[in-house]
């Protein structure tokens, strides 16, 4: 199975070339961040509990993510490889993530982190907060907040995996398509 981290701060990108991933691979796409807005626009218990910590700009706890995360996994058996985006973002979530794939026997790829400048990340996510209608975009206050997260408690990840020698950091500015071939470079190179 083709299983991808797509890592990086929020702005950096990843949604967008996930879905262009998507379109080459044909794998699936998860991100634990649509799937807490989902919960939240149908104002589920699992909803209101992560408005709690995304309307801060912080973490959903641990426990709750990773329920989730593996729901989302089992219901979609038949998948030939997952694109993670927006997960693993502590320690404990990526030991759950590769203990889990090990059941399956099956592992993580590669990870692939988007590396862009703060000051860019913050005009992308203001930008992006006058369109996408996410209440944590417009607001620079809580942009700053969900970097700082990043930068504490997430780039940790990016070295968990590099001691497995998975974790690969693409320049994350440029044209869309060359982002892309970026990617899909380092995955090539990763996988086949
Ligand atoms: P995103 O769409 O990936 O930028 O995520 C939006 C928000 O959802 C984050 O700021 C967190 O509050 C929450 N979230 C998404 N994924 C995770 C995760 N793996 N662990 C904890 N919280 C998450």
């Amino acid at each position: 199975m083709l299983n991808i981290i797509l890592f990086g701060p929020p702005g950096s990108g990843k949604g967008t070339q996930a879905e262009k991933l998507i379109e080459k691979y044909g794998i699936l796409h998860i991100s634990t961040g649509d799937l807490f807005r989902y919960e939240m626009g149908n104002n589920t218990p699992l909803g209101l509990k992560a408005k709690e910590y995304m309307s801060k700009g912080e973490l959903v706890p641990d426990e709750v993510t990773i329920g989730m995360l593996q729901n989302k996994v089992n219901a979609n058996p038949e998948a030939q490889g997952i694109i993670f985006d927006g997960f693993p973002r502590t320690i404990p979530q990526a030991e759950a993530l590769d203990a889990f794939l090990n059941e399956k026997n099956t592992e993580v790829v590669v990870l692939i982190a988007l590396d862009v400048p703060e000051e860019e990340l913050v005009k992308r996510l203001l930008n992006r907060g006058q369109s996408s209608g996410r209440a944590d975009d417009g607001d620079e206050q809580i942009i700053k907040n969900r970097i700082q997260v990043y930068k504490s408690e997430t780039s940790q990840v990016f070295d968990y995996y590099s001691q497995f020698n998975k974790s690969v950091s693409i320049h994350g500015v440029g044209t869309i398509e060359e982002i892309f071939e970026r990617i899909t470079d380092a995955i090539d190179t990763a996988c086949c």
